[in-house]
């Protein structure tokens, strides 16, 4: 080991009040807080970062928290948290399972606000090792699409110092103690579709005089399988799931109407809008040879952006990564079909990185490692993900993501 960016990135997390972060961990986890409702977890974050000796302002974007550290003269960086849960019942079994029915940290938020607030800890008690600006960000509703850009619309870069690089990480599935980075593309866009098959309803005895709904979205969805299939070339990646079909209220009547939401993963652009362009034809044309009284409604509605690491920056996160927890721990295991709102942090592209790290406790690998009888990724399939009711995070991995964070700001920012 040899950069000064990991020496003292090592010598700042030593002694890492483990306990302390584990039961904030803990508390974060039984009370869970859906999306743009974070308010309990924010003041917790706050609280963190205002003893830590950060300027905190609460209430951007909704719930979003900002702390400045003002450090002397050198680089601004910016690490990012989110904190929202979702509307999962959770069913881990653990001692601190959610206490809120129906309301669950499946995505590991939770632990991604625990490790800031380590690493925020742990970067102001050792301020006089480096110079620069510290902005430390709890952000809400992630899962949502929308609590970046409504922290960016309430002026975050008005009121805030503007980052020269901003830096997160996410829990992930696979054996504790990994780090995933991809220099570029890491995830994917996503965006959702909304269809409404207009037909005639009537007498489900009388079919001749109605226009079935339920039987032309049946066609649709059939035929939405050849949008990947038949139209997305065999080098891109993408993925069209149809997650909601809707229709009827009896046996024997035929609706009025159908509806049929999807959603969209995809890596570039020019696939995306292929793929939308797809979905409009494929819709239409059913609609029409049904005979459908109406043109159907096509609403593309929420959406998230590609994530795409700065090579340069990734690189470097990566390499004091590898210095950090040794060889073999660093892996690139490229772009996975996810996808994440931070992006929208990155206004006027400013350059980011962001990395996985893997958090399956060690029993729970070995034995689905055992059931795919050595075929990795059949074993990284069977363990719980990311939104699973199962998705239970190994608490050795509080200290590591304090380091990842500590030793990724340090290589940012300037060390003495
Ligand atoms: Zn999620
Ligand atoms: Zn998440």
């Amino acid at each position: 080991m040899t950069s000064p960016a990991a020496r003292t990135a090592l010598d700042l997390t030593a002694d890492l009040p483990l306990p302390a972060l584990e039961d904030l961990y803990r508390d974060l986890h039984r009370h869970p807080e859906l999306s743009s409702r974070e308010h309990r977890t924010a003041a917790a974050l706050a609280d963190r970062f205002r003893t830590a000796g950060f300027d905190t302002v609460t209430g951007v974007g909704g719930t979003g928290v900002v702390g400045v550290l003002l450090n002397g003269d050198g680089p601004t960086v910016l690490l990012r948290a989110d904190m929202d849960a979702l509307p999962v019942v959770e069913k881990t079994g653990l001692s601190y399972a959610s206490e809120k029915s129906g309301v669950m940290h499946a995505c590991g938020h939770d632990l991604h606000v625990t490790w800031l607030a380590g690493a925020a800890d742990a970067l102001a008690a050792g301020r006089d090792t480096w110079n620069g600006t510290l902005l430390v960000l709890g952000q809400p509703a992630e899962e949502t699409g929308e609590g970046a850009a409504a922290m960016v619309n309430d002026h975050l870069y008005q009121r805030f110092p503007v980052p020269d690089v901003l830096l997160a990480q996410h829990a992930a599935p696979g054996p504790a103690g990994l780090y995933a980075h991809s220099p570029g593309l890491i995830m994917s866009a996503s965006t959702d579709v909304d269809i409404v098959v207009h037909g005639v309803g009537g007498h489900g005895s009388r079919p001749e005089a109605t226009v079935d709904p339920v039987v032309t979205a049946a066609y649709i969805v059939t035929r939405l399988q050849t949008v990947v299939a038949r139209e997305v070339a065999a080098r891109e990646s993408a993925v069209l799931t149809v997650g909601r079909i809707e229709a009827g209220t009896r046996h024997n009547i035929i609706p009025s109407e159908a509806y049929i939401a999807l959603n969209l993963r995809t890596q570039s652009a020019e696939v995306r809008e292929r793929m939308l362009a797809a979905i409009r034809r494929i819709v239409a044309g059913e609609c029409a040879a049904a005979g459908c009284p109406r043109e159907p409604t096509v609403t593309v509605g929420g959406s998230f952006p590609v994530t795409v690491n700065d090579i340069d920056t990734d690189r470097r996160v990566a390499a004091v990564h590898g210095e950090v927890f040794g060889a073999g721990t660093v892996l690139d295991f490229g772009p996975v079909m996810g996808s994440e709102d931070f992006p929208f942090l990155a206004e006027d592209g400013i350059p980011y990185a962001y990395w996985f790290v893997t958090s399956t406790p060690a029993d729970v690998w070995e034995a689905a490692g055992a059931e795919s009888g050595g075929d990795l990724m059949e074993q990284l399939a069977a363990v719980p993900s990311n939104h699973s009711p199962h998705f239970a995070p190994d608490l050795g991995t509080v200290g590591p993501g304090v380091r990842t964070l500590v030793s990724g700001a340090l290589e940012m920012l300037s060390v003495r």
